[in-house]
Formats: C-alpha cells, structure tokens, sequence
C-alpha cells in the first residue's frame, strides 16, 4: 500500500495510535486509519522531502513503484550524502513501474518501507536482470547504512541473494521501518519493476516464475527437438533453420531474464552485457534464411532474394558491430534492423500467398504472433507500455505461440509436399503404364512383322527364282515328310522326274532367255495338273522337275503322268521367237513304303525311270516297275 506525499514520521505515529487505540473496534481500525492519512495527506501541504511510504501488507507481497521519489541526475555526479541533503526536488513516480526509456542519466529513487507484520525477513527484488548498475542503501532508523552493489557490470558473485534479478534482503520487525537509496544507473531501458515480499512469499512467487519459464523452455525444447527429428529423418533443411530460430530465441530470452548470467557464464561481464542482443542478431538471421528458404524466395521473386542476401549480411554486419559499441547504441541500431526483417518476412510472406502457397497463412500468424509479443516488448523497453505479466512474459507467450504455429506451419507444407509427391508418383505410373502399353504393341507389331518377314524369308528360300516354285531344298525336307507320314499310314505315295526333251538345243538355238520362257510356260502346264492338296511340285535342278503326289498309287500317277506328257507336248509353247514345241520325258515311282527304306530311294527310282524314258526315245513315261523288270 502507498501514501503519497506524506511524511513517513507523522504517518507512522498516526498510523501507531490507530492501530493502539481501545476505542475502535478492531474491523473499523484500518478504514479510520485511511481516512486520516487520506485527510492529512490532501490538508497537509508537502512537509519539506516527503518519502514515500511503502507498508507491508498481509499479502506480503507489495508492488514498489507509485509514489516512490526520484530524482535525475544527467551528469551522475550526485552521491549518497549528496541525496540526504534536504530540498533537492524529488518529484513523485505516478506509474506502477518506474521507467524512464532509454537514457544517460542517472536516477536516484526513495522510499520508506514500514513493516506493519509479524514477519522479519524481507526480501526487495528488482525484477530486471540487464541493468548495469544498481546501488542499494538501506537507512535503518538507527541511522545504521547497509550498502549493496549490484548490476550486470559487475560479477554474478557480488549479489546479497543468489537470483537472476537483484533481490536485498531486509530484516526488520513488526513497526520497525528502513528508508532506501537506489542509485541506478544503465544503458538498457532504465526501468525498476520492485517487489517487497516476505522471505517465503518471495520464494513462493519465484518458484511459480521458474514453473512458467520452466513449461515455456520446455515447450520450446520439445518443439525443437521434434523439428530436428523431423530435419534428420526428411532431410530438409528448413527444420535446421528453425531449431537454430528457437534456440535463438531461448537464448535470447535467458539472457533478457538473466539466467544465462546466473548459470551459463556468471563472470563473463562483457559477454553478458551484449549476449542478448547478439542472440537477437542469431534471431534475425535464422529467420531471414528460414523465411527464405521455407517461402522459398527464389522462386517468388528475385528482389525479395536479394533482400535476404543483403539482410543476412546486414544483420552479421549489425551482429559484429554490436560487440564494438555500447549498449544504447546497439539497441538503437538493431531494432531498426529487425523491423526491417519483420518487414521483409511479411512481404515474403504476402508474395508467397499470393502466389498460391496457402502454408504461408500459417507463418504470417506465427509471424504476426511474435512480432506482437516483440512490438509488445519494445514498446514497454521505450517506455510507451507499462510493466506488468502480460509486458513481460509478452516476448515468450508471443514466441511458444509462434514456434507452434511454424510447428503447423512446417506440417502443413510437408503435408503438401507429400500430396504432390503422391500426385507425382500417381502420374508417374500412369506414363509408365502408357509407355509399357506402346512398348508391348511396339513388340507385338514387330513380332508380327518379323513373322511376315520370315515367313516370306523362308518362302524365298524354299522358292525357285525363275520359276516359283519349290525349289530342291524344300524338295527334300517335304520328300521326308510325306515319306514319314505314308510309312506311318502305309500308303502310296509317288514321285515323278519330269525332264525337258532337248533342251540344250533350244538355249543353243534361240538363247538362254527363250529357254527360260520355254520352262516357265512348261512349269505353268505342270500345275495344271496339280491340284491336290499335299502335293509337290518342285525343281529339281537345271530343266527337270520333280512332283511328288502322297496317297497316290503307281496307276494313278502313271495317269497323271501321261497327262502331263501330253499337255506338254500337245500344243506348242508360245516364245518372243515364235512357238517351240516342246516334250517332256517322265520317270514314275510309287509305293507304300516300307521301313528301312529311305526317302531318297523315291527318287533314285524316279531316276532310273527317266533314264529309261530318255533311252526310249524320249516324250514318254516310264515307271520304276519297269526298271525293275528290266
Ligand atoms: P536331253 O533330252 O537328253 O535331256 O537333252 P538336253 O539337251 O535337255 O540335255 P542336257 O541335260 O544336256 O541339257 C540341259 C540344258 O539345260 C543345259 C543347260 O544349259 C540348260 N539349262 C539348265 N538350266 C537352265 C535354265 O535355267 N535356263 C535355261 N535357259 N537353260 C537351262
Ligand atoms: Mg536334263
Ligand atoms: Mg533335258
């Protein structure tokens, strides 16, 4: 509770006689009391320096912060004797915080704490760990001084009470008092957030503040490590830029909180004064290539790609700088930056949803979400906010809410991914099918045409050029055929010799030309009479001819035989040089075979038939009978 603009002496008797008095009833006692202070703080006329007067309270924790004197001191020249002095103008802190932005000056606070409870042990603690110096005086009212240093500019080990803030203990009994002097002096936001809580209360609050630090670190690891199973079993790289984005952030609220100071590097004073703003740097830069690389800028427009060239080089440019310069001056120069980069994260952004990339939607929100809570820092650190939970933990709502929105974010991409990549494959089989299908048609057709070729192939090499008709080749394997399959059935079958009747003389008389006439026309005649299916008819080499008849019996072909003989030489054959006639001369053999024979026996008997045929004078038939008879 605070009185303003009281004398802490005059309160403190009046307060005294109230809380003595028999003459109120104990419930009334604090309302008269009020009411009186109330009314002598309005009547009363300020009584030289007034201090304010902080009282504990039965909660035993009470804020400290309106109606606190302070007083500016530009050149920081004013000492703690210097501000005892009376009449030195302390004006009045009318916010719950004590904050004065950014700036040079140093700033004398003051204030009277009464302990108005049984309780003795009391704990002061300024819950803003990036302060560089704060001097703490505590004026008991025996005029005893107890004097503490504290700050980030000096090491961890100075502090009274081992926390990442500055906490003074303060040992006082039930309406014992003790004013404080706190000289601050720093280039971070000059702002004093002040609590007074009794010794358990203070640990009470703290370990709730640790749980909620404690629940946010581990959302953030959990996030994280789940991104970097993601990046190990898919292999993309934008999961690795988001855990280096949320370490950043871890690391940059540890060191904004003070615990890096506490538990990571407690002696390193210069590191520490600029750690968090380095991890701001690895913020900004782990977004520009994350944003970048998960909008995939470079395929969005070539601006915006080399943006994030020269953001990334600008923000390590910034990084390096900040290490070279004070405090004040790097915070002035990277928060510019990083609206720059949130500005560039959206453009991103908007240009990518535009483009169709609906994953986008999600990383605005998470954007927006952490720039709100950083907006909503920053302005608090310039002293456009207040100080309060919502201020403070501002920067880590914002950034759990943003890494579970990436989170849905990155999902909602690799769910896409994973429906094109499907779609993909789908289309892929289907081409595959198609190209399967032609190929087997291909094959099929060429199967068929290679068939065709062949059999045309096989039809010239059994086929007589000049004559078309079987040639000797075929004649054999057919000869066997059809000696086989009369074994097997034992029937007859026949083969004739044909042989042209002086034919040398016709080539000699009117050319080889003439004499190839001469055989077609005679070849012609020889299918007249076969007709049969089955049977043969071939040549045999030069101007002889063979036919081989299957289920033909020696009377049959000797009558087919005689037939041919006659179609030949019964009319003439009609040349370019006239009409010749020709004769055929024809040895006949017909049986049923009988195993043990062979196929060529046929024809050797075909032979001797023609030879006799030739010797009786030509144009005539004889059978192999008749060989045998002679
Ligand atoms: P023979 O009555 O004794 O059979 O008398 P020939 O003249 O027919 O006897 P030879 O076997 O001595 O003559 C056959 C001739 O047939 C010899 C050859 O020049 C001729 N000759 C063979 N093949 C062809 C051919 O394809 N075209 C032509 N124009 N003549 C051929
Ligand atoms: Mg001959
Ligand atoms: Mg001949």
């Amino acid at each position: 509770m605070v009185f303003r603009c009281l004398n802490a002496k005059l309160l403190i008797i009046v307060y005294d006689f109230f809380c003595a008095s028999r003459s109120l009833s104990s419930g009334l006692k604090p309302y008269a009391a009020a009411f009186l202070l109330a009314f002598l703080a309005f009547a009363l006329p300020a009584w030289g320096d007034t201090v304010a007067l902080i009282k504990t309270d039965s909660t035993e924790k009470t804020a400290v912060g309106p109606g606190v004197s302070f007083i500016e001191d530009p050149e920081g020249v004013l000492t703690f004797a210097d501000v005892q002095k009376p009449s030195l103008g302390w004006k009045i802190n009318t916010e719950g915080v004590f904050n004065q932005g950014y700036n040079k000056s140093s700033w004398w606070l003051r204030f009277t704490v009464v302990n108005t409870q049984y309780k003795s042990s009391w704990l002061l603690e300024i819950a803003y760990a990036v302060l560089d110096n704060i001097d703490v005086y505590v004026v008991s009212p025996d005029g005893d001084v107890k004097e503490y240093f504290m700050g980030d500019q000096l090491p961890f080990g100075h502090r009274p009470v081992n926390h990442r803030h500055f906490v003074v203990p303060l040992k006082l009994k039930k309406f014992e008092q003790a004013t404080f002097y706190i000289r601050l002096k720093t280039s971070s936001s000059v702002q004093l957030p002040m609590m007074l809580a009794s010794d358990s209360m203070f640990r009470e609050i703290d370990v709730a503040h640790t749980l909620l630090e404690g629940i946010w670190v581990g959302g953030l690891l959990i996030i994280a490590l789940y991104n970097f199973l993601m990046f190990l079993v898919l292999r993309s790289r934008d999961y690795l830029y988001y855990v280096a984005n949320i370490f950043s952030v871890m690391f940059f609220v540890f060191c904004l909180h003070g615990w890096g100071y506490q538990y990571l590097w407690p002696e390193a004073i210069a590191w520490n004064d600029k750690s968090a703003l380095i991890f701001l740097a690895f913020i900004l830069i782990s977004s520009w290539i994350f944003t970048g690389s998960f909008l995939n800028v470079y395929a969005i427009s070539p601006f915006l790609r080399f943006a994030q060239i020269a953001g990334i080089l600008l923000v390590s440019l910034v990084g390096a700088f900040i290490l070279y310069v004070p405090y004040d001056v790097a915070i002035r120069v990277i928060i510019p930056v990083a609206v720059v980069s949130c500005f560039w994260g959206f453009l991103c952004a908007i240009a990518s949803w535009l483009q169709g990339n609906t994953s986008a939607r999600y990383y605005m929100l998470a954007w927006s979400v952490f720039l709100a809570g950083g907006v909503v820092m920053a302005l608090n650190k310039f002293h456009f906010l207040p100080l309060n939970l919502w201020t403070r933990f501002a920067i880590q709502i914002g950034s759990l809410l943003d890494v579970l929105l990436f989170s849905l974010a990155l999902a909602d991409r690799f769910n896409k991914e994973r429906a094109l990549r499907l779609e993909a494959e789908r289309e892929a089989l289907l081409i595959q099918k198609k190209a399967n299908e032609t190929l087997e048609r291909r094959v099929e057709q060429r199967t068929q045409d290679l068939e065709v070729a062949n059999q045309k192939l096989k039809e010239l090499s059994d086929t007589d050029q000049l004559l078309g008709i079987y040639n000797r080749r075929f004649l054999d394997g057919a000869l066997e055929k059809i000696f086989l399959s009369s074994l097997r059935r034992k029937h007859n079958m026949a083969v004739l010799l044909i042989d042209v009747d002086h034919f040398k003389a016709i080539n000699d008389t009117h050319g080889h030309l003439v004499g190839d006439e001469c055989l077609k026309m005679v070849t012609k005649r020889l299918q007249q009479h076969v007709c049969l299916p089955g049977d043969i008819i071939a040549r045999y080499g030069g101007e002889e001819f063979c036919i081989i008849l299957p289920e033909t019996t020696m009377d049959d072909a000797l009558d087919i035989a005689e037939r041919i003989r006659i179609c030949v030489a019964s009319e003439p054959i009609f040349t370019s040089v006239g009409p010749l006639v020709i004769t055929v001369s024809l040895g006949v053999s017909a049986s049923v075979p009988r195993s043990g024979e062979a196929p060529l026996g046929y024809l050797d008997s075909a032979d001797m038939a023609l030879y006799r045929a030739k010797n009786s004078g030509r144009n005539c038939v004889k059978n192999s009978a008749d060989v045998l008879d002679h």
